[in-house]
């Protein structure tokens, strides 16, 4: 896919609450010629990620995107339901809103149970506190073999040492 993209005060003809950020730009994907914008809000009941796309002009996207939002804003409650998300994110009932951690996740712990989305291995998921029983991936045992400096290792105790005392000499010239 090829997308252009700005950033900065990219939404400025609507009145967006301050801690919005945002995303603006051009999809030109063949045959998709589109304006698109993307907002992160999280203000007052608001919590979510809006995209919106136009194939008129990014002005457009922008005002289409903004009328989600008002309509999330005034809505008179969210009432939270999973939809397709298994993580604790959830659609409002009402206003249609997607957001984040609103729900208890949908998988359990393999160890205690408890609903989580920590972790995975597979379809098989840990809760934070059982995460280190989780099997490891082979990019993971990959990259501690990598960064692997046995800080109590007498060669590290060694290294150190001259380190110093040549740093200690230098000072004393
Ligand atoms: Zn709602
Ligand atoms: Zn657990």
């Amino acid at each position: 896919m090829a997308v252009r993209i700005g950033h900065g005060p990219a939404l400025s003809h609507c009145a967006w609450p301050e801690s919005v950020t945002s995303m603006q730009g051009r999809d030109v994907s063949p045959g998709r010629t589109r304006a698109f914008v993307e907002v992160a809000i999280h203000e007052g009941a608001v919590n979510t990620f809006i995209r919106a796309e136009s194939t008129v002009s990014l002005r457009h996207a922008e005002a289409k995107a903004f009328g989600r939002y008002l309509a999330y804003r005034s809505c008179r409650g969210h009432d939270f339901e999973h939809g397709v998300w298994r993580n604790g994110s959830g659609v409002c009932q009402h206003c249609r809103m997607w957001s984040p951690d609103v729900l208890e996740p949908l998988e359990r712990c393999v160890e205690c149970s408890a609903p989580t989305y920590y972790s995975s291995y597979g379809k098989r998921f840990w809760c934070e506190k059982h995460e280190s029983s989780r099997p490891r991936h082979q990019w993971e045992i990959d990259m501690d073999a990598e960064s692997e400096v046995d800080y109590d290792s007498a060669e590290f105790a060694q290294a150190l040492s001259d380190v110093l005392t040549a740093v200690a000499k230098a000072g004393d010239k």
